[in-house]
């Protein structure tokens, strides 16, 4: 076969003129012959079996029904007629319907003649209908089943609507393997395979498209899910180790002065057993000659901050300075103010930046960061701008990942001539596995235990209805000296609303909560952040005693006197956003209370999600939950992962088969890791192909 075969467009293929050619691109992505090769079916219908009538559920699949026509009759409507037959089987009977080719149909349909009719079917009031089935008489249905499990293709509205019908689909793969003779190159080595008892790249996309048998499908199938996902695999482990092999990084081998001061003198407590462990990888990674770039996951309150903190100490202590990047300005304050305090009389120059520091402060910073007398910058995106240069940034730490992009990242790593050590903090767990192949390229530190003398959380889901006794409750806390969050949902899409909602619910509180005994902050993402800053301050220093906000307090937000936190709506809000959230209560020594308020009105969805919260602390747990309700799709990072444009493997489901790919992955790069053997040879092409299509490869360069 010509190697350029797979490249031709798709209209080129008998049977798909320029309008499909129009129609497939906008809808599938289908531009060359290779992507319909690669459109695989989402499910396969078994053509010996049959949905019963009464078995029927408007879940929007196309069901096959064996049953007959008893009549047929044209009704007629303001928009036209329509051509209706009852069709019956033994348990109930439902309706097919035709808008047009009313006159071939009423003249070929045979009544009484068993039929296997294939379509959608909607409920109308009690009666199911399909419009324009796909029929087959049942002598010709048996006849024609030279395969029996039918594909069905992903499909839109717009492609039926088309004419471009799961039948024509199925048509035009025909088509496609007759032109290439089902002659397709093998892209995984005999090595593999034959390790694996993979069938044959070409067997294993004829059996996708026309299933011989169960078996065979269920091995065409592994095949292709383990061929996606070792590539993806590969991508990620070699960009890992080129890193480590080409990119040198700043060898800190002291430790020195500022560490040692700080450990000996500073710490106002004793570090947990897992911020030992994770201090002591970092310190070896960063030793090294190689380039970091860590992970750094750790519950909320798991104590990340100290951690950095003595990171940075660490470049301090070998002529280098560091960053520490925040996602929002109050968060980037609370870092400052927080480091500071722990630095306490020790000589370290500080200094925060972010969009509202002042010109002359800032022009001071950038002289003081060129000249190399200001140590640790604190800060917000601002850190990124250009004007902002280091003599010799060592370290940066992004706090709170998934705010920031790649793009970002990369710019942190241009601001010095060898590229600093990167750690990443996020508070978002992710299951292990999981975080592997997300993250493959970065190695991960887990802190996975909460500083000693932490009470859990206490959880509750509440109605609105009962939301007297929660200010009731609420009361009585603030009475102990406790203070309170009370957070609305943050919907960008509905700002105007979320506003509102907020306002309203502000005043609801104030006048529960009159000015004459309590104090209350506002913050919401309207506010100009002085303002916000200027709120936010009173409530830490105590002098409010609740505050009211939306989301924008998630992330972050350290007061250990505030125990109780309401959450407004909740059945709006993610898992991992709810769990975000919790984690501002439960840092002081009191029991800390979290209260859920929904209306009655909940999904299955919503449901689980508030029963997770009340069962359970652990982010690791909740991670878990969060991704088999979402899928991969909405976790943090897999849009820059390529994971989530995966054709047919799906990394929760298959996760088995991922952990055998990326073993295989890691096996093939440690006996060739530059994929000169001749045994290679053909992975080595796919992978390059691969490459030239992929962005992932970018930031790294
Ligand atoms: P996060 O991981 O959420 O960023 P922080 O670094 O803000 O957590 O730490 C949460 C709180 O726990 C802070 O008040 C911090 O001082 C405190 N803390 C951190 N480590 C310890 C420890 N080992 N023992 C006691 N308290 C700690
Ligand atoms: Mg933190």
């Amino acid at each position: 076969m010509n190697a350029n075969f797979l490249q031709t467009p798709i209209s080129y293929l008998k049977g798909v003129g320029p309008n499909r050619a129009d129609t497939l691109g906008s809808e599938l992505n289908i531009y060359t012959y290779l992507d319909l090769l690669h459109l695989f079916p989402n499910r396969y219908l078994d053509k010996t079996s049959y949905y019963k009538i009464n078995q029927l559920q408007s879940s929007g699949a196309d069901v096959q029904v064996l049953g007959k026509i008893t009549h047929i009759k044209t009704v007629e409507q303001k928009r036209g007629k329509r051509l209706v037959a009852t069709f019956i089987d033994e348990t109930g009977q439902m309706e097919l319907v035709w808008f047009r080719g009313h006159k071939w149909i009423r003249e070929n349909l045979k009544i009484n003649e068993p039929y296997v009719v294939f379509g959608r079917a909607t409920r109308y009031g009690s009666v199911f209908s399909m419009p324009h089935p796909e029929m087959e008489l049942l002598s010709e249905h048996e006849k024609n089943l030279k395969i029996a499990m039918q594909p069905i293709y992903p499909s839109t509205e717009k492609l039926s609507s088309k004419g471009v019908t799961n039948r024509v689909i199925g048509k035009m793969m025909q088509q496609l393997f007759l032109e290439s003779k089902g002659n397709f190159p093998e892209s995984l080595s005999k090595k593999i395979r034959d390790e694996l008892k993979l069938i044959s790249k070409s067997e294993a996309l004829i059996n996708i498209h026309f299933p011989k048998n169960q078996e065979l499908l269920a091995k065409a199938q592994f095949r292709l899910k383990f061929e996606e996902l070792f590539y993806v695999q590969l991508q990620l482990i070699s960009k890992k180790l080129i890193r480590k092999q080409k990119i040198k990084g700043l060898p800190f081998e002291t430790v020195g002065n500022y560490f040692n001061t700080f450990f000996a003198e500073h710490i106002p407590f004793e570090l947990t057993k897992a911020q030992k462990r994770v201090i002591k990888e970092i310190r070896n990674d960063m030793g090294s000659n190689a380039q970091m770039n860590r992970l750094l996951q750790g519950d909320v309150g798991s104590g990340k901050t100290i951690v950095a903190l003595m990171c940075m100490l660490l470049a301090l202590d070998n002529g280098f300075q560091s960053c520490l990047m925040a996602p929002t300005e109050i968060l980037a304050n609370q870092h400052f103010n927080g480091l500071k305090e722990l630095l306490g009389t020790m000589d370290v120059n500080i200094a925060l930046l972010t969009g509202s520091t002042k010109k002359s402060i800032r022009t001071i910073i950038h002289e003081q960061l060129e000249s190399g007398t200001l140590h640790i910058l604190v800060g917000t995106h601002a850190v990124l701008e250009d004007k902002v240069q280091f003599k010799n940034l060592g370290l940066a730490v992004i706090d709170e990942q998934h705010r920031f992009g790649v793009a970002q990242r990369s710019k942190l790593w241009h601001k010095n001539k060898i590229p600093p050590h990167i750690l990443v903090m996020t508070a978002t767990p992710i299951p292990r596995t999981l975080a592997m192949s997300l993250y493959g390229d970065l190695d991960i530190s887990i802190i996975d235990e909460l500083p000693p003398g932490r009470k859990p959380i206490k959880t509750v889901h509440r109605f609105d209805s009962n939301r007297l006794k929660v200010f009731r409750f609420m009361k009585d806390e603030i009475k102990k000296g406790r203070q309170v969050y009370i957070v609305y949902p943050l919907i960008q899409e509905s700002e105007a609303l979320d506003y509102k909602d907020l306002m309203d619910g502000y005043e609801s509180i104030s006048r529960d909560f009159p000015p004459t005994e309590y104090q209350i902050s506002i913050v919401h993402g309207k506010m100009k952040p002085k303002d916000k800053d200027y709120e936010m301050a009173r409530f830490v220093k105590g002098e409010t005693q609740l505050m009211v906000a939306t989301t924008v307090i998630e992330v972050g937000v350290n007061v250990p006197n505030a125990s109780v936190m309401i959450i407004e709506s909740a059945e709006r809000f993610g898992l991992s956003q709810l769990h975000q959230l919790r984690g501002r209560v439960g840092r002081g020594a009191e029991q800390s209370f979290c209260i859920l308020l929904t209306s009655h009105k909940l999904s299955e969805d919503a449901k689980t999600r508030l029963q997770t919260m009340v069962r359970t602390n652990d982010g690791f747990d909740i991670a878990e939950v969060d991704l088999k309700l979402r899928g991969p799709g909405d976790l943090m990072g897999t849009q820059q992962s390529g994971l989530l444009n995966l054709k047919i493997a799906d990394i929760v489901k298959d996760n088995q088969i991922l952990k055998t790919a990326r073993y295989h992955a890691i096996q093939l790069l440690k006996n060739d890791p530059n994929l000169k053997k001749e045994e290679n040879q053909m992975i080595l092409r796919a992978y390059t192909k691969m490459m030239k299509q992929s962005s992932i490869w970018n930031y790294i360069s």
